[in-house]
């Protein structure tokens, strides 16, 4: 199974077993998303010693991305779903209480930050569930306020609330997150999702936390708030990525712009070499469905167009029935777009350093060359992301040197992390991938590939080498590991 498209997949009750993230991963989940809205530490734990395990028994290289929740504002539990029809009246309580029916077409329920009700005024909306439930403030009382609900729809327990004409005032941060960032870096998670992002100095906050402990996390921004599209340029220099997570901005921006925000954000992302994830309501109707509509499928398809390093799936694999067939209809689906897709990306970016030019020229030469494969030498996986940035047609195989690194690319657009290889001198290096190349089934004697590094091997960001390896080295280097290990073996 081909894709150069990654897929990131939220793990939930419905997917949260060895046997589903298993299936999951086989079916092609390249990251698993812990959301921490939701669910405690413990529960997490055990989700995370099962990805540990199924990537295993597979040999599959998977990433851990942690979804830091942020300041959401949530509705409390509910003791059955809302059924809710046009017309229906919900009173928002500033006391704790279990959401139930009060009556026909009444219904009583919280949120986990009560404050918010004390600034909302008449004829004001709220929306619920990433804006599927809108509703208008009808009523406000000493101790609640009352909404006329303007749509048909579902709600269940702790679905988000957003409350689009009132300012909150309350920090990206929470105390909740700063704790739970701190389990991600006991764990060693790979990527930690920072939500509502305003600005580079929130940005700059998470930072300073991974970095006290000296963790190798990459941070993403997810890019829900007005002010985060307005503050795109500054947020994206000090982020190691992006999420375009549409369910929130669709609410905070004009739902007509998120299309054209989605294209914007993609590109910035794409020019800086940094990975950037589409999320939200990509295959929505299969959380109950066996078939995605055709405007999911075009949706998932235009994100990959766009130039997405990856789309992301959220209830459809966490709550919902068919979390692998929704992973199978993505496959296809990315792979259908894949086959007219605009590779050789060449011309597109403007060079940010020498390494950009190093790397395009490589791209350049592994394409006209009608080599089978680009393999990129990569420390900090650095220069496998900026290769990927062209966009060739080709695979991108990364030889790494630690676990965590092949981890980190596994959200990067064509990116396989092939090869773990200790950091040697670079013939030793070479021989090593080769060996493992054709063990694996990677490498063919018959086709050409073209090798980048650093050499001197050892200082980041060094990329100065473009080899073309093609039958001739690979025999010789597959000689050289025989005698080497042959040397080994008399010692
Ligand atoms: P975000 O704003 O971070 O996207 P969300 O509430 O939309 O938060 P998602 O992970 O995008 O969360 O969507 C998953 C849906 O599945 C949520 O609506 C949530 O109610 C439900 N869910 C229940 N349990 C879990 C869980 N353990 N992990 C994730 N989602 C869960
Ligand atoms: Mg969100
Ligand atoms: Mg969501």
């Amino acid at each position: 199974m081909k894709k150069r498209t990654k897929i990131v997949a939220t793990i939930g009750p419905a997917s949260d077993s060895l046997e589903a993230i298993t299936g999951l991963m086989r079916a092609g989940v390249n990251v698993f998303r812990l959301n921490f809205s939701h669910e405690t530490h413990e529960y997490h734990s055990e989700v995370f010693a099962r990805i540990k395990k199924a990537s295993g028994n597979t040999g599959l290289v998977t990433g851990i991305l942690q979804d830091i929740s942020g300041p959401k504002v949530r509705i409390c539990m509910l003791e059955e779903d809302f059924i809710l029809k046009t017309g229906d009246h919900i009173e928002f309580m500033k006391k704790e209480i279990l959401g139930h029916k009060v009556s026909e077409g009444r219904y009583a329920l919280c949120i986990n930050e009560p404050k918010i009700l004390d600034q909302l005024s008449l004829g004001e909306y709220i929306y619920m569930y990433d804006g599927i439930i809108r509703a208008v403030v009808s009523e406000v009382n000493q101790e609640s306020v009352v909404v006329r609900v303007e749509n048909d729809g579902m709600l269940s327990s702790r679905k988000g609330v957003n409350f689009p004409n009132t300012s909150l005032g309350i920090d990206v941060l929470t105390t909740k997150d700063k704790k739970d960032m701190l389990w991600g870096i006991e764990n060693g998670v790979d990527f930690m999702a920072i939500s509502f992002v305003q600005s580079a100095k929130d940005m700059l906050e998470a930072r300073a936390i991974i970095d006290k402990h000296h963790a190798k996390v990459e941070l993403l921004a997810k890019i829900e708030k007005f002010d985060a599209v307005e503050n795109i340029d500054e947020i994206l220099d000090v982020s190691d990525g992006i999420m375009v997570a549409r369910g929130d901005l669709g609410i905070e921006v004009p739902f007509h712009e998120v299309p054209a925000i989605q294209k914007m954000l993609i590109r910035k992302a794409n020019s800086q070499s940094k990975p950037v994830i589409t999320a939200t309501q990509m295959m929505l109707s299969m959380t109950t469905k066996e078939t995605a509509t055709r405007a999911e499928i075009s949706d998932v398809a235009n994100a990959v167009f766009d130039g997405t390093d990856a789309v992301m799936l959220s209830e459809e694999s966490a709550i919902g029935k068919h979390p692998i067939l929704t992973v199978k209809t993505m496959v296809k689906t990315i792979q259908g777009a894949e086959k007219h897709y605009p590779y050789h990306k060449f011309s597109n970016f403007e060079m940010i350093d020498k390494v950009d030019k190093i790397d395009e020229s490589a791209a350049r030469l592994a394409e006209s060359l009608h080599t089978a494969g680009l393999i990129a030498v990569t420390g900090s996986g650095q220069s496998a992301k900026k290769l990927a940035r062209y966009r060739p047609d080709i695979p991108i195989y990364a030889v790494t040197h630690d676990d965590s690194t092949a981890r980190l690319l596994t959200l990067v657009w064509g990116v396989v992390p092939a090869f773990s290889v200790e950091e040697r001198a670079l013939r030793d290096m070479m021989s090593e991938v080769m060996q493992q190349g054709v063990e694996k089934g990677i490498l063919d004697k018959e086709k050409i590939y073209i090798l980048t590094a650093g050499d001197p091997v050892g200082i980041s960001g060094s990329t100065n080498l473009i080899r073309v390896i093609s039958k001739y080295e690979i025999e010789y280097f597959l000689e050289r590991n025989k005698e080497l290990n042959h040397d080994h073996s008399i010692d």
